[in-house]
């Protein structure tokens, strides 16, 4: 494994610093660059890869910096930012259960760790930890084994009792007389960070060793001849490539439609919300274990929250309101003082969710055709990771070790990773 941070950045970059902002705060701020440069495509590419999300642009980032391969092209459809990147809770984590998820989370929490430093780009990054709250002691149970699961993997947990969680968070609803609180499994690690600072960080980092990112270029189709893919076809004409690398989450199943592949993937909506701006309250992030609802605040002072899927498939970016209210009923279950807080504004955003609710970071049939998805709703947390192992695959052929359970074929070979155990229903991942 390469080290999380080897090779310096080049002396070209702009780099950011408290100096830097001193100066041109004193200076009309004139000397500011743009963060990246926008080229017109090449004719040919060593990587091309589709979809400028976070898991597209890491991917970029550390194809260049960890392997040396700069000839790289993101293909965006929209601009930089417009995707989930820009759309998720902003919830960072590595509390997962089982051995081919919990040491790729915590490859990932560990690139978090330094990853402003990495970037040379305040992403924001928060560690205020995260508390899943048990309602029984079946659930403690199962708390206190995920909690022993993550420290074999280097991971940090902590398992509180009630009156531990109450020194954190005594406005919780304790005696609620359906879902009780009798503690929680706590992450000290796990936390926030800003997400669209986390694409513009990818991006700047991208460019500066030469990645071209390509907004406003769609891919159409796919250039496959005897089963090798050479290329692919864009609103902005055709451009070649050794490897293609798909990138696009709740987009999979269109993108790869047009390689003429049906995935074990659907695409659904989940919402987000955001309060009104309130005084400093709630720690870190806070998750309901007997209902779907996490709810953390911002530096702004909103509540930023969520729930479950809307239930159905569908590639709109906007949700139904029968979700807006189950999502709120979970919050008012375990802290009703949220009845007291004004909705500011709410967004959707379109997951790719698998049928074990696990990623696929893989080769496909097709020759140089290479894909990447199947986040559900947790693939922010994942994006450094995802980078990483992908980069790492397009690199050398092979999969990550972290990564290696993530196959297309596991639903043939029967090797699934259900975290949840709930089988084969995306909407209960
Ligand atoms: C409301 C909400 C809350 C969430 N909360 C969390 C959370 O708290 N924690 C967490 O870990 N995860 C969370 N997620 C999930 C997470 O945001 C996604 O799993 C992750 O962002 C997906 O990867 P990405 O960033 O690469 O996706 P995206 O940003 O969606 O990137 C894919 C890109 O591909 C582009 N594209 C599509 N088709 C084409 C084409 N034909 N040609 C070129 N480009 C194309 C799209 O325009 C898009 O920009 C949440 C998601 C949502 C919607």
């Amino acid at each position: 494994m390469h080290s999380l941070c080897s090779v310096k950045p080049p002396v070209t970059v702009m780099r950011y610093s408290a100096l830097k902002v001193l100066k041109e705060g004193l200076t009309g701020n004139r000397g500011w660059r743009p963060v990246w440069r926008e080229p017109d495509p090449k004719t040919h590419y060593d990587v091309i890869i589709v979809g400028g999300g976070g898991h597209g642009l890491a991917t970029a980032h550390y194809l260049a910096k960890e392997h040396g391969i700069t000839n790289v092209a993101v293909l965006e459809k929209g601009w930089i930012g417009s995707g989930n990147i820009g759309r998720n809770t902003t919830i960072v984590r590595s509390n997962y259960l089982l051995p081919g998820n919990e040491p790729f989370y915590e490859l990932s929490m560990k690139l978090w760790e330094n990853l402003e430093q990495d970037l040379n780009y305040n992403a924001m990054m928060s560690q205020r930890g995260i508390v899943n709250l048990y309602h029984s002691d079946a659930q403690r149970d199962a708390y206190a084994r995920r909690g022993n699961t993550m420290r074999l993997a280097g991971a940090d947990s902590v398992l509180l009792d009630q009156a531990g969680l109450r020194e954190m968070c005594p406005f919780l609803d304790y005696d609620n007389a359906r879902f009780p609180i009798k503690g929680g499994l706590w992450q000290p690690r796990a936390g926030t960070a800003r997400h669209d600072a986390v694409a513009w960080g990818y991006a700047r980092a991208a460019d500066s060793r030469g990645v071209d990112i390509i907004q406003n270029c769609e891919v159409t189709g796919f250039t496959i001849n005897n089963g090798k893919c050479s290329g692919v076809d864009t609103s902005r004409g055709r451009i070649s490539a050794n490897k293609v690398a798909v990138c696009v989450a709740g987009s999979s199943g269109r993108v790869m439609a047009q390689a003429g592949m049906q995935l074990p993937i659907e695409s659904h909506v989940l919402q987000a919300f955001v309060s009104e701006g309130l005084k400093p309250v709630i720690p870190g992030v806070i998750t309901f274990g007997a209902g779907h609802f996490y709810v953390s605040q911002s530096d702004k002072g909103g509540l930023v929250f969520g729930g479950d899927i809307d239930g159905y498939n569908s590639y709109a970016q906007r949700g139904n309101l029968p979700v807006v209210e189950d999502v709120c009923e979970g919050g008012m279950a375990i802290m009703p003082m949220i009845g007291r807080a004004r909705m500011l504004r709410m967004w959707g955003g379109l997951m790719d969710m698998s049928m074990d609710g696990s990623p696929f970071i893989d080769k496909t049939s097709v020759s140089g055709l290479y894909f990447n998805g199947g986040w559900c709703y947790g693939g922010f947390k994942a994006t450094p990771a995802s980078g990483w192992c992908y980069a790492h695959l397009l690199a050398t052929g092979q999969p990550h070790e972290s990564a290696a359970a993530y196959r297309l074929d596991r639903f043939m070979s029967g090797a699934v990773v259900d975290e949840r155990g709930a089988g084969a229903q995306p909407n209960l991942h």
